[in-house]
C-alpha cells in the first residue's frame, strides 16, 4: 500500500489545485499579461479583495501582484455538460429535507446569520455537545462556484443522520455553505471579491465578512467547549480528485501521522480520492491552516473535481457515495 501512495505522488498533476494561486512582480507581469485568461484571472487590490485583471489600469513593475488563476466561467449550459451546480436554493431544499431527522437526533439547524446580499448561512451542531461523544467538524463552499462538495456533504450528512454506529460514537458541526452569494454568482469570491478561505482572522474581529459571522458561532458553540476530533473543509479542484495537509515540519511527525491515517483509510473507500494528497502549509488566514496551527485540530480540505462531464463514468451518485465513505472512515478510525 505505502508503495502504491507513493507512486501516485509523483504522478501527481500540477492541476491538482484548489486555484493557481502565485505572486509576480509587476514587470513580469506586464510581459506576461497578454497570455492571461481576462475572464477567469483575478488580482488582489491593497484592501485584500480580487478583482479581473482587466480592471488592473495601471502595473508598477516594482510592485509584486497575488494572482489567482480561477476555474473556468460556469455557463447557462453547464447542467447539460457537467454533474449538476449545486445551487443556494436546492442548499435550502436539502436543509428542510432533514430538518426532522436532525431534530429527532437532537441537532439544531440555525440560520446563523446572512451574507451580504442576504441568504441564509446556515448550520447544523448538536443542541448539547455529549461528552461521551466526538465531534465531527465540516465546512462546505468557501468557494461559490465549487459546487460539487456539496453533494458530498449531502452523502455525508445522509449517512451519517441514518447510521447508528456513527451516532453512538459522534456528533457534527457543519457550516453547509459558507458562501451563498458566490454560490448563487457562480464564482469564487464573496460579494464584495473575498476569497473567504483567506478570510479567516486569529478572532472573528480579525475575520472578514461572512467568516467573522461563521467563527463567532463556531468559536461559541464548539472551540471554547471542545476540540473536534477532525475538521474537513470541502472544496472543488481542477483535476484531481485529492486531500490538501500540512508538512511534517509544520506540527510534527505524529501530526502528519494522524493526517495519513485518515487519507488512508479513505483511500479504501473512495476509489476517487485514492489516498492522493498534496502538502501545503497555505495561507495563513486559511480555515485549515488557522485550525492546524492555533487549535491543533486535524484539519484536512477535500478536493474533488469542479468539472465533472456527463457520460463519462462518473455521477451525481458517485459524489454522494463520496460522502458516505467518509462515514464509514471515521467510524473505522475513532
Ligand atoms: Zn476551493
Amino acid at each position: 500500500m505505502k508503495k502504491f501512495l507513493l507512486m501516485l505522488l509523483f504522478t501527481f498533476n500540477s492541476n491538482a489545485v484548489c486555484v493557481h494561486e502565485y505572486t509576480i512582480q509587476g514587470e513580469k507581469l506586464l510581459s506576461q499579461l497578454h497570455t492571461m485568461n481576462e475572464m477567469t484571472s483575478y488580482y488582489q487590490k491593497k484592501d485584500g479583495t480580487f478583482e479581473v485583471i482587466q480592471s488592473l489600469k495601471k502595473i508598477n513593475p516594482s510592485h509584486k501582484y497575488v494572482i489567482q488563476e480561477n476555474h473556468p466561467t460556469i455557463k447557462k449550459d453547464y447542467d447539460e455538460r457537467y454533474i449538476q451546480y449545486y445551487s443556494y436554493q436546492r442548499m435550502i431544499n436539502f436543509m428542510s429535507e432533514v430538518t426532522s431527522r436532525l431534530n429527532s437526533l437532537d441537532y439544531k439547524l440555525e440560520v446563523i446569520g446572512k451574507s451580504i446580499e442576504g441568504r441564509n448561512l446556515y448550520s447544523i451542531s448538536p443542541k448539547r455537545i455529549d461528552p461521551k461523544k466526538k465531534v465531527i467538524l465540516m465546512f462546505a463552499r468557501h468557494h461559490g462556484d465549487e459546487g460539487t462538495a456539496n453533494w458530498i456533504v449531502e452523502g455525508f450528512l445522509k449517512k451519517a443522520l441514518t447510521t447508528k454506529a456513527f451516532n453512538q460514537k459522534f456528533q457534527i458541526v457543519l457550516y453547509p455553505m459558507v458562501n451563498p452569494d458566490g454560490a448563487e454568482s457562480k464564482r469564487r469570491y464573496n460579494k464584495k471579491g473575498r476569497d473567504l478561505n483567506r478570510s479567516w482572522g486569529v478572532s472573528p474581529s480579525k475575520s472578514y465578512d461572512e467568516i467573522r459571522t461563521i467563527q463567532e458561532h463556531l468559536n461559541r458553540t464548539l472551540l471554547s467547549k471542545r476540540k473536534p476530533i477532525i475538521a474537513l473543509d470541502m472544496h472543488g479542484s481542477f483535476t484531481e480528485d485529492f486531500i490538501y495537509r500540512v508538512s511534517k515540519s509544520f506540527a510534527g511527525e505524529d501530526f502528519y501521522n494522524t493526517q495519513q491515517d485518515f487519507i488512508s483509510s479513505l483511500a479504501e473507500r473512495d476509489q476517487w480520492q485514492a489516498g492522493q494528497f498534496n502538502v501545503s502549509n497555505g495561507h495563513k488566514k486559511m480555515s485549515r491552516i488557522l485550525l492546524v496551527r492555533d487549535y491543533g485540530i486535524n484539519s484536512l480540505t477535500h478536493e474533488s473535481i469542479r468539472d465533472i462531464p456527463l457520460n463519462r463514468g462518473r455521477t451525481l451518485n458517485d459524489l454522494t457515495e463520496q460522502g458516505k465513505a467518509i462515514v464509514d472512515t471515521l467510524i473505522e478510525l475513532y
